[in-house]
Protein backbone atom coordinates (compact mmCIF):
# COMPACT_ATOMS: atom_id res chain seq x y z
CA UNK A 1 0.00 0.00 0.00
CA UNK A 2 1.04 3.67 -0.46
CA UNK A 3 0.76 6.12 2.69
CA UNK A 4 0.05 9.72 3.26
CA UNK A 5 2.32 11.50 6.11
CA UNK A 6 2.53 14.65 7.94
CA UNK A 7 3.20 17.50 5.27
CA UNK A 8 -0.09 16.33 3.19
CA UNK A 9 -2.17 19.77 2.90
CA UNK A 10 -5.36 17.72 1.85
CA UNK A 11 -5.67 19.44 -1.78
CA UNK A 12 -6.69 16.81 -3.22
CA UNK A 13 -4.69 15.96 -6.49
CA UNK A 14 -4.39 11.83 -4.82
CA UNK A 15 -7.58 11.69 -4.91
CA UNK A 16 -8.39 13.26 -8.52
CA UNK A 17 -5.81 10.64 -9.93
CA UNK A 18 -6.27 7.83 -7.86
CA UNK A 19 -7.79 5.02 -9.84
CA UNK A 20 -9.80 2.77 -7.02
CA UNK A 21 -10.80 5.90 -5.20
CA UNK A 22 -9.26 4.56 -1.59
CA UNK A 23 -8.18 7.79 -0.71
CA UNK A 24 -10.07 10.06 1.77
CA UNK A 25 -10.32 12.65 4.28
CA UNK A 26 -10.76 12.42 7.98
CA UNK A 27 -14.47 12.39 8.87
CA UNK A 28 -15.92 15.47 10.07
CA UNK A 29 -17.12 14.12 13.28
CA UNK A 30 -13.27 13.09 14.51
CA UNK A 31 -12.61 16.35 15.97
CA UNK A 32 -9.85 16.76 13.58
CA UNK A 33 -10.12 19.44 10.69
CA UNK A 34 -11.28 17.28 7.51
CA UNK A 35 -9.29 19.81 5.43
CA UNK A 36 -5.89 19.13 6.72
CA UNK A 37 -4.85 15.12 6.27
CA UNK A 38 -6.16 12.68 3.42
CA UNK A 39 -5.82 8.79 4.02
CA UNK A 40 -5.16 6.01 1.59
CA UNK A 41 -7.30 2.71 2.07
CA UNK A 42 -4.38 -0.33 2.72
CA UNK A 43 -7.09 -2.49 1.49
CA UNK A 44 -8.07 -0.90 -1.57
CA UNK A 45 -4.77 0.66 -2.52
CA UNK A 46 -3.21 -1.11 -5.53
CA UNK A 47 0.04 0.22 -5.82
CA UNK A 48 -0.06 2.10 -9.33
CA UNK A 49 2.29 5.09 -7.84
CA UNK A 50 -0.50 8.17 -9.59
CA UNK A 51 -0.85 9.96 -5.80
CA UNK A 52 2.95 10.11 -5.03
CA UNK A 53 3.74 11.77 -8.54
CA UNK A 54 0.45 14.09 -7.89
CA UNK A 55 1.32 14.67 -4.84
CA UNK A 56 2.57 18.59 -4.46
CA UNK A 57 4.14 18.38 -1.35
CA UNK A 58 6.07 15.01 -1.50
CA UNK A 59 3.57 13.56 1.03
CA UNK A 60 3.00 9.73 -0.11
CA UNK A 61 5.54 7.05 0.08
CA UNK A 62 5.02 3.82 -1.00
CA UNK A 63 4.99 1.57 2.48
CA UNK A 64 8.87 0.52 1.59
CA UNK A 65 10.14 3.51 0.98
CA UNK A 66 8.74 5.31 3.90
CA UNK A 67 11.51 7.69 5.72
CA UNK A 68 11.73 6.19 9.07
CA UNK A 69 10.04 9.29 11.16
CA UNK A 70 6.58 8.37 9.38
CA UNK A 71 6.62 4.79 10.14
CA UNK A 72 3.55 5.47 12.29
CA UNK A 73 1.77 6.59 9.88
CA UNK A 74 1.05 3.21 8.22
CA UNK A 75 -1.32 2.58 10.90
CA UNK A 76 -2.92 6.04 10.97
CA UNK A 77 -4.03 5.64 7.55
CA UNK A 78 -5.11 1.94 7.93
CA UNK A 79 -7.19 2.69 11.55
CA UNK A 80 -8.82 5.73 9.64
CA UNK A 81 -10.79 3.11 7.46
CA UNK A 82 -11.20 0.41 10.31
CA UNK A 83 -13.14 2.96 12.16
CA UNK A 84 -16.14 3.07 10.36
FE1 LIG B 1 -4.67 5.08 -5.25
FE2 LIG B 1 -2.61 4.28 -6.75
FE3 LIG B 1 -2.17 5.92 -4.71
FE4 LIG B 1 -2.82 3.39 -4.22
S1 LIG B 1 -0.93 4.10 -5.23
S2 LIG B 1 -3.70 5.20 -3.22
S3 LIG B 1 -4.25 2.99 -5.92
S4 LIG B 1 -3.37 6.41 -6.55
Amino acid sequence: SYVITAPCVADYSCVEVCPVDCISPMPDDSGFDAATQLYINPVLCVDCDACREACPVNAIFAEDQLPEKWLDYIGINAAHFQSH
